[in-house]
């Protein structure tokens, strides 16, 4: 991998990188994710290419680094990240956060109720929420959060708080602001490119 020096250093000062192997071959390379942190934005890079596992390279030039393959079909997600974030001198940035001006990542997503979250629901007597028109059941006993014919979650009001912020379900709950999923959701329902000036990524793709 001619560039993997570069990718480290990037890493190690607090980025992530995706390195290619070959053409149909990448790799994200993430600082070693704290498990105990559920907002730690390296492991939800992680999750977001759809995988749950990651190894901590024991030998290499990636040694002590956290490597999870892309999966196959969805390098585009790497480019795509790589695209976006290479106007941006160094391996972090800050940027500030509105949920309330936000409200994309409750916008044509699938939240799944866990036990835990029917129980919440149950407690507070809110039985009504596990009910249809607020949900739909899968054939294999999924609960999903159904929603509106335009793709808005049923309990988010027109100032996009939401109407079950107390009970809302673990998935809302743990939700990681500014983590890939976040600025993924942003791009894709606001159109937001987060920090670009005029509010348009000039590598963006349709
Ligand atoms: S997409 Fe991100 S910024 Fe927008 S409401 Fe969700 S967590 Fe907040
Ligand atoms: S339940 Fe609340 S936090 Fe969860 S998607 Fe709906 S409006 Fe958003």
């Amino acid at each position: 991998m001619k560039y993997a020096h570069q990718a480290v250093r990037h890493v190690r000062a607090g980025g992530h990188a995706v390195v290619w192997e070959t053409d149909a071959r990448a790799w994200m390379v993430v600082p070693q994710p704290d498990p105990a942190n559920v907002s730690d934005l390296g492991y939800w890079s992680i999750l977001d290419l759809g995988r749950q596992r990651y190894r901590i390279a024991k030998v290499g030039p990636f040694r002590g680094l956290a490597v999870a393959r892309i999966p196959r079909g969805n390098e585009w997600i790497g480019r795509r990240r790589a695209e976006r974030d290479s106007i941006w001198p160094g391996p972090m940035r800050s940027v500030r956060f509105d949920c309330l001006t936000c409200g994309a990542c409750c916008r044509s997503n699938e939240v799944i109720l866990e036990r835990e979250d029917v129980n919440r629901f149950k407690k507070s007597g809110r039985d009504d929420l596990l009910k249809r028109p607020l949900v739909r059941k899968g054939a294999n006993g999924k609960i999903t959060l159904a929603l509106l014919r335009n793709k808005d979650c049923r309990h988010m009001g027109s100032d996009n708080r939401c109407g079950i912020y107390e009970i809302r379900p673990n998935a809302c709950r743990h939700f990681p602001v500014g983590s890939e999923c976040c600025l993924f959701a942003r791009e894709e329902e606001l159109g937001v490119h987060d920090g670009v000036v005029g509010g348009e990524h000039p590598l963006k793709r349709e």
